[in-house]
């Protein structure tokens, strides 16, 4: 269905396609799932620095419980679109600046990363003659073996360590304008394996029972942190969230803390699927007898796949179109690199990736491209164009009509002929 989308969106442009595509009903019921399928006492917070796209800021707003943000850019961008909904401050290095602009933005919890950040936050607090509610973030000497980035069990910028807690824990309850609630845990990225996932979170729990027999603290809010992943290299293995559901409910059911809440702050796992990354076929060529297709884009446009070294996943979506006396360019049944359209050879997308059949002027289209793509690129290395940036809502079978909107750079939403589209 959305192949069906980008061959007509490309019929309506003159220039090689190259745009982000986001399916906003796709993203709805995903997101819609996690809600429902988690217990009642869990709350899921988007991190917003996987794709803090003010489109999908706001369709995500009414569904999730709030946002977790990294920076006061972040805070800002999530006022703007909704004045009131919580949201949840972390980050290792906190200025002056953003911890006065998230008290006067009204930020529900505080993630405090160290001893010296306590105590800044208390005095900001205190000039302020206000009380900030903080969770302490651990840097646990324990992760999950398996995530492709850890933030603890090794060492790492982030969190307290967990053999400072106690001190943490007993600075904290001294300070009068601090009031802790629990703990942060965030530990890992893009951990495909829901078991481990599930282990990691009881472990969690372990930490925090622990330190509040230990410190006489009431805690009410356990903060677990997102990683859920996306498994790139094989798409029909994807992180198994119902049977991860099911050991979370087995865990709490055991554990019995009816009075904490606990938070996820899912990234990755929120927007990745609904984000697509299509471009054009600008050439083919064989160079030292490998064959390498460019693209009317690149790692500037979508640094993942060269970030990680890795094989990003693509379909091929063809066009009939071809309005040239010459030859068309065309490989069959063949191993082909996917490169971008910048001066350097670490612009490659995907290596000796097989094709049954490629030419100039078809799409590539890389699925679950929603999360990291566009956010963690570097847009203006050798200044082309910046991929258009589409949002697609293909509505269930009964109803006709999908609305296509279209953002420019600066944010200005405008409505651009709607397509009808059938899911
Ligand atoms: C990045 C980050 C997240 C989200 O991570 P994902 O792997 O995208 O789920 C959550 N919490 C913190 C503190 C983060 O830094």
């Amino acid at each position: 269905m959305i192949e069906n989308t980008v061959q007509s969106l490309k019929m309506e442009r003159e220039q090689p396609f190259c745009a982000y595509v986001y399916d906003l009903s796709k993203l709805r019921s995903h997101v819609n799932k996690i809600m429902t399928t988690l217990p009642s006492t869990c709350q899921l917070f988007y991190a917003v620095k996987a794709n803090s796209d003010e489109t999908l800021l706001k369709t995500l707003a009414p569904i999730v419980r709030g946002f977790e943000v990294a920076s006061l850019g972040e805070i800002e961008k999530v006022r703007a679109v909704d004045k009131k909904i919580p949201i949840l401050f972390g980050g290792p290095g906190k200025t002056k600046e953003e911890i006065e602009g998230a008290i006067h933005h009204g930020v529900s919890f505080l993630h405090v990363e160290s001893i010296y950040e306590l105590q800044m936050v208390n005095h900001i607090a205190s000039e302020k003659e206000t009380t900030v509610s903080i969770l302490l973030r651990v840097n646990l000497r324990r992760s999950v073996p398996n995530a492709q980035l850890k933030m603890a069990g090794v060492p790492t910028q982030f969190g307290i360590d967990e053999a400072e807690i106690p001190i943490a824990i007993a600075l904290a309850k001294s300070l009068p304008n601090i009031k802790i609630h629990g703990f942060h845990f965030h530990a890992m990225s893009n951990n495909v394996d829901s078991k481990t996932h599930a282990d990691f979170v009881n472990h969690c729990f372990d930490r925090a029972e622990t330190w509040e027999g230990k410190f006489d603290i009431d805690i009410s809010y356990i903060n677990v942190g997102g990683g859920m992943g996306i498994n790139y290299k094989e798409l029909e293995h994807q992180f198994n969230w119902d049977d991860f559901t099911k050991r979370l409910k087995k865990i709490l059911d055991k554990r019995n803390h009816s009075n904490w809440q606990v938070f996820f702050e899912c990234g990755r796992y929120i927007t990745s699927s609904c984000g697509y990354y299509a471009v054009e076929i600008l050439d083919i060529k064989k160079n030292h007898g490998h064959y390498f297709c460019i693209i009317r884009g690149g790692s500037h446009h979508f640094r993942l796949p060269a970030a990680w070294k890795q094989n990003h996943p693509f379909t091929i979506i063809p066009i009939e179109n071809w309005s040239y006396p010459f030859k068309r360019p065309e490989v069959n049944e063949t191993l082909i690199t996917v490169a971008g359209e910048l001066c350097t050879p670490n612009d490659v997308l995907a290596k000796e990736v097989f094709v049954s059949r490629l030419r100039v002027g078809d799409i590539l289209l890389f699925s679950y491209a929603g999360a990291y793509g566009w956010s963690i690129s570097h847009h203006d290395f050798l200044s082309h164009p910046h991929p258009e940036q589409l949002y697609i809502q293909i509505e269930s079978i009964n109803s006709s009509e999908g609305k296509l909107e279209e953002t420019s750079d600066d944010g200005i939403h405008s409505f651009v002929d709607p397509l009808i589209l059938k899911g």
